[in-house]
Order: structure tokens, then C-alpha cells, then sequence
């Protein structure tokens, strides 16, 4: 099993979608391992948008985020850093393809819901940042047979 770090971003938490992505989540079959609200700090967000530090829109991201507290979560199951990007869909929620969470709710670059995890490597340092360790759940899921095969998990 795979984890990913998703975060709701402002505009997500200012336009009352909250429970609609994290229900999108949920149905699509993804286990919740942690969640919570959190303000994030210019800091953090250096760190977090480290890859975009030489681009003119820097600041813009990163103001854009500490608008209002985020929730940032943890969501678990086979492949599941593809697979949220996959629902997450392009950045540009003007490109994004109808049916992803962008293409159904952002009209923005900027304003585009959703943070999700783009690889192993990031998704493992994300959760890092966002979570201490006791803060990410590992539990017995009653349904897992219903979202895999036997041989799948
Ligand atoms: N962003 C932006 N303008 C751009 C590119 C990115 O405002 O031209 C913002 C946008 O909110 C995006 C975030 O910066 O989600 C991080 O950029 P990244 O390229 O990592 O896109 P993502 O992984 O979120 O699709
Ligand atoms: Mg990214």
C-alpha cells in the first residue's frame, strides 16, 4: 500500500467543498490514515514549494495558502499517489479534464482545490513535513476485501 499527502487548499475550505473532496476520496475506495486543519506558515510553504522558488508566482502561491487554514490529509491504498493525481487532475483547472477534482471545481493555475502528491519520493517527505509519525494512522479496515482482490493488496 501506498500513501500520498493531499491538502485542501483555501479556496476549497472558503467555497464549502470540503466534505464534497474528501467524500470523492472516500468513494473512490482510498483509506484515510491522518487528517487535520493547520495553518500553515510562510516557512513551511518555502520548504513545501521549494521547486517553484525561482518563478516569478512564488509568493503568490505561497500567500494564496496561508489565506485560511487547510486540511491537510494522508489517504492510503495500492498505487495511491497515481491515482489521486489522476482524480486531482492537470494543474489548470481550465485544462483539467471534466470528472477530475480540478476540471469539476477550479476555474484557476492558482485556485485549484487540491495539493496531491506527485511521486514516492515527495509523498514520503510530505507526510513528513505535515505529520508527526504517531499522527498517521495504521488500522483494520472491515471492507478492505471489497476494494481489492485477494492477491491485489
Ligand atoms: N501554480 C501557479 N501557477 C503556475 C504553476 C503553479 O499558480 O504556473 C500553483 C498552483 O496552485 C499549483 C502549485 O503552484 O497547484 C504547485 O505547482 P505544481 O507545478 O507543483 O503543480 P501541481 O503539482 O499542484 O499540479
Ligand atoms: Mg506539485
Amino acid at each position: 500500500m501506498e500513501r500520498t499527502l493531499v491538502i485542501l487548499k483555501p479556496c476549497t475550505i472558503e467555497r464549502g467543498l470540503i466534505g464534497e473532496i474528501i467524500s470523492r476520496f472516500e468513494k473512490k475506495g482510498l483509506i484515510l490514515a491522518a487528517m487535520k486543519m493547520i495553518w500553515l506558515t510562510d516557512k513551511l510553504l518555502s520548504e513545501h514549494y521549494a521547486h517553484l522558488k525561482d518563478q516569478p508566482f512564488f509568493q503568490r502561491v505561497k500567500d494564496a495558502m496561508r489565506v485560511c487554514p487547510v486540511i491537510v490529509c494522508c489517504w492510503e491504498g495500492l498505487e495511491a499517489i497515481e491515482v489521486v493525481r489522476n482524480m486531482a487532475g492537470k494543474t489548470n483547472g481550465r485544462l483539467a479534464a471534466p470528472g477530475t477534482i480540478r476540471g469539476d471545481y477550479s476555474m484557476s493555475v492558482q485556485e485549484n482545490i487540491v495539493h496531491a502528491s506527485d511521486s514516492v519520493a515527495t509523498a514520503e517527505a510530505e507526510i513528513k513535513r505535515f505529520f508527526d509519525e504517531d499522527e498517521v494512522y495504521t488500522y483494520t479496515f472491515s471492507y478492505l476485501s471489497n476494494l481489492y482482490a485477494n492477491d491485489e493488496k
